[in-house]
């Protein structure tokens, strides 16, 4: 059976906004839809691999790029002063490799700090950021990105 994030990857133009914050031929960006911490993204290779050891070189090539840009444009959107980045794919349906990349807001609780910052993930629909909210940020960060200065 196609995974969630397979079949999010076969046709990109389809994808509401939070889905494909961004992509190029290797990667693809989405806004996390069970989180209730705005700007949560997941960076998602366009294949399907389930373990960091499988990505090709190309593929690693812009992984550690991807991760400083999107930190960048996480920075400036959300003011977050630092970021997460977390891989795990060990979910049920979610074992496709996916980065886990996460605006760590200055005012975070002592309780959330770490990997205590999963408690923003998974929660029910009502503590969610709401679609509209997910759309309007992965438009600013998309936004953001397309603009950002090449890596000195
Ligand atoms: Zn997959």
């Amino acid at each position: 059976m196609e995974c969630f994030s397979c079949r999010m990857n076969r046709d990109l133009a389809q994808l509401p906004a939070a889905e494909r914050v961004a992509a190029d031929e290797h990667w693809r960006v989405a806004h996390c839809f069970d989180t209730a911490l705005p700007g949560w993204l997941v960076l998602v290779p366009r294949r399907h691999v389930t373990s960091i050891a499988e990505l090709t070189d190309a593929e690693a090539a812009t992984l550690g790029t991807w991760q400083v840009r999107l930190s960048r444009a996480l920075r400036a959107v959300t003011g977050c002063p630092k970021t997460y980045v977390v891989q795990f794919a060990e979910k049920e349906g979610f074992a496709h490799v996916h980065f886990h990349v996460i605006p760590r807001p200055a005012d975070l609780p002592a309780d959330r700090i770490g990997p205590r910052i999963f408690g923003h993930l998974g929660v029910p629909e009502d503590q969610r950021v709401g679609d509209q909210r997910r759309d309007e940020l992965a438009a600013a960060l998309g936004a953001h990105l397309a603009g950002a200065e090449p890596a000195p």
